[in-house]
């Protein structure tokens, strides 16, 4: 797999630490894309939403360029906590701040928890704010009554006129992949190491299905879940028998392709091997603690 590399669009990196980064750049991860979600527990007011977007903007995209690896990010206001109304005003307020600026590709991720009129509402306003200025919308599908949440998603997202092209639903299984490309949207899959979807659902899937509208990716949030599931479910692909293209669509050119729609992804440059200079600061702090800085100009992969 020496001269494979992989993008892993929907990564949530500030749960992860820097052993994780050197692990993913180690096994051929040259890019993600981090959505804003929540966190495990609800935030009580919009200044916790500020910081977190200030940091994914910020100090999370600097902290993955030390390690090699392009940081990408998805600004939003998740299902869940769109059901504390009051907030969910304050924050879509403060949302435009954040997602036009430099490295956010996509709104994201949003969509339906547990489908609620108030998740609706946020949803819809994110919708018509996205397609007022031509962006990319990564969506967040339901863990429970999953079909009925990804139909309704696909449904209200064709209301405000999204383009199909450049919606994403994620978090797809079996049963609700038919819908995603009958709509001729992009069909995501986050292949969890226990549960939900797995590696070998998903080399069965690309065998069926073909990898032209698929995108792999890990999620490597806070919970249960692996930081390298992408190049994993690569490496059984290949294994199993599916060709190298297969494999670069579904975990890396459908990605580049979908979320390049946002013209804020340094195609060119990810395509080119990173250069590492942890010398460099972020506000004055470094991820260094003392050691050694790295230096070159050309990660292995
Ligand atoms: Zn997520």
């Amino acid at each position: 797999m020496a001269d494979l590399r992989f993008f892993d669009p929907h990564a949530h990196m500030t749960s992860r630490t820097t052993d994780d980064y050197e692990r993913m750049s180690k096994a051929g991860v040259r890019a993600v894309i981090e959505p804003a979600f929540w966190l495990g527990q609800p935030r009580t007011n919009v200044g916790s939403f500020v910081d977190y977007y200030s940091t994914l903007v910020g100090w999370e995209r600097f902290r993955a360029s030390q390690f090699g690896i392009a940081h990408y990010c998805a600004i939003g206001l998740n299902s869940k906590e769109a059901n504390d109304e009051g907030l969910a005003r304050e924050v879509l307020e403060i949302l435009p701040r954040f997602a036009l600026k430099e490295g956010v590709v996509a709104i994201g991720e949003i969509g339906y928890d547990e489908i609620t009129p108030a998740e609706e509402k946020a949803y819809q306003w994110q919708l018509q704010f996205a397609k007022d200025n031509d962006m990319v919308v990564m969506v967040h599908s339901p863990h429970r009554d999953k079909k009925r949440g990804i139909i309704r998603s696909l449904d209200v997202a064709k209301e405000v006129g999204i383009d199909m092209e450049k919606l994403v639903i994620d978090h797809n299984n079996e049963e609700t992949l038919e819908s995603v490309l009958d709509a001729g949207a992009w069909a995501a899959f986050t292949i969890y190491p226990n549960t939900k979807m797995g590696s070998q659902r998903m080399v069965d899937l690309t065998k069926k299905y073909g990898p032209d509208r698929f995108i792999v990716d890990s999620s490597c949030d806070w919970g249960v879940s692996d930081p390298l599931s992408v190049p994993k479910t690569a490496q059984m692909m290949l294994d199993q028998g599916l060709d190298v293209e297969a494999v670069e669509k579904t975990t890396w050119r459908n990605a580049v392709t979908a979320y390049g729609y946002s013209g804020q992804i340094d195609v060119e440059g990810i395509h080119q091997d990173a250069t590492i200079d942890q010398r460099q600061l972020f506000s004055d702090n470094s991820v260094l603690r003392g050691q050694e800085a790295r230096v070159d100009d050309g990660v292995p992969n």
